[in-house]
């Protein structure tokens, strides 16, 4: 077994970095991001929604086009259905803490459903909001490579299903859940529901939004939650939640605090979207999620090349003798991947980095029920993962590289 180096993140300088953690984060951001939050920290500086003065103005300006961008990127009702929040993790929170509880719309006898592939932004926030309802939460599984049946998901509904909650796109195995037909079914058991009654269907889109197009009326999701940071190529510290108009008056603030408007009232306001916002906005983050919003490439064009990335690492890496692979070919380039016994993942990320100058993440990636379907649930996995501006020079560089670790184990074992 090849014995993980010390790890020294002091990759020799002759040797090319080769950053494949685009689902940890992308990098390097998409073109102007940097330029835009300089620019915005040089010449604006000030807070959105608070004071009448002309930086105060820009800001809000800057805040006001940067939400209906994303409204129509995602073909939203209008732009109070977008909210924003320090990430994807609290866009959830608010989502979930803000409608399921003890005094929520989805409370006491509730059922919740949700999946085995699900990140801990989704499920740690679900646990304790349905432990304080006294609502019942299930987990439809996962087959071995992440996939969810739309017949096991829907078999699951029962009249006291309130919230189902799934992700769009695996960040452990790239795995695209089928959101729209799950959509659809929703909304024809929502059409024999009253009002009160209906389910909500909750999508987590971290790791899909700027890769993979996202329609809000073809998923039929009623509410979604994405960052900037990942396949926007944008900053971190900022994410969006997309609320369809049936739940605005539904929903809670999570968190209280000063809106900039309606100041001298003990109470949040009442609207969408500022009932969600409270505190001062990361305006340099709107300023580059903005700057990454612009240059972004059309979704169709840099499809056909994540897709052709994702054939390329997938087949590269089953061709592999002496490992496991999870996921399959799809629209991201993202494969997990185990070598065994003889090398956990923490081990095998050291050495790709130490040896090889490639930056890939181990472990149970925040999502750790999905192990437990791949098999892989004391060490998790090592995973690859790609996005824009990755090269099929880089994913044949990792390729060889784990055939070559692989190939190490097997002549000493
Ligand atoms: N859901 C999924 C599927 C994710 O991959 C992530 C981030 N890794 C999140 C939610 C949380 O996103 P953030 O850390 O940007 O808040």
């Amino acid at each position: 077994m090849p014995s993980p180096p010390a790890v020294d993140s002091t990759v020799p300088e002759s040797k090319h970095r080769i950053y494949l953690d685009h689902a940890a984060t992308s990098w390097p951001k998409a073109d102007g991001v940097t330029d835009a939050m300089v620019e915005f920290m040089t010449n604006v500086g000030a807070s959105a929604s608070r004071g009448n003065h002309a930086s105060a103005m820009k800001a809000s300006e800057r805040v006001r086009s940067l939400r209906s961008k994303l409204a129509r990127f995602v073909n939203a009702e209008s732009a109070d259905c977008v909210s924003f929040h320090s990430g994807c993790t609290s866009a959830l929170n608010a989502v979930v803490h803000g409608l399921v509880g003890p005094s929520h719309d989805i409370g006491r006898g509730s059922h919740i459903l949700t999946s085995s592939v699900e990140h801990n932004a989704v499920l740690r926030p679900m646990l304790v909001a349905a432990k304080a309802a006294d609502a019942r939460v299930e987990e439809v599984a996962s087959d071995a490579n992440g996939s969810l049946q739309v017949n096991e998901v829907i078999g699951k509904i029962d009249d006291a299903t309130r919230l189902v909650a799934l992700s769009h796109v695996s960040n452990v195995t790239g795995t695209v859940q089928p959101i729209a037909e799950i959509g659809e079914a929703i909304a024809e058991i929502n059409q024999s529901r009253n009002a009160s009654n209906r389910i909500l269907f909750l999508c987590d889109a971290a790791q899909s939004l700027g890769y993979v197009p996202i329609d809000i009326q073809t998923l039929g999701v009623r509410a979604l939650a994405a960052p900037a940071h990942k396949g926007c190529g944008g900053p971190p510290g900022i994410g969006m939640l997309y609320l369809s108009p049936e739940w605005h008056d539904r929903i809670q603030p999570w968190m209280q605090g000063g809106t900039g408007h309606d100041g001298r009232s003990d109470a949040m306001p009442q609207t969408m979207p500022g009932k969600l916002e409270p505190g001062t906005m990361n305006l340099p983050a709107i300023a580059g999620w903005t700057a990454a919003m612009n240059s972004m490439a059309a979704l169709e064009d840099s499809a056909t090349e994540l897709a052709a990335l994702s054939q390329q690492l997938h087949v590269g890496l089953n061709g592999i003798d002496g490992i496991q692979v999870f996921g399959r070919p799809g629209p991201l380039p993202i494969a997990s991947l185990d070598f065994g016994p003889e090398l956990p993942p923490d081990d095998a990320a050291a050495i790709l980095d130490a040896e090889f100058g490639i930056e890939v993440r181990s472990g149970h990636h925040c999502a750790a029920r999905i192990h437990r379907h791949l098999g892989t649930d004391s060490a998790g996995t090592l995973r690859i993962s790609g996005g824009h501006g990755t090269t099929p020079e880089e994913i044949d560089a990792v390729i060889a590289a784990v055939a070559e670790i692989a190939a190490q184990i097997t002549s000493l074992t």
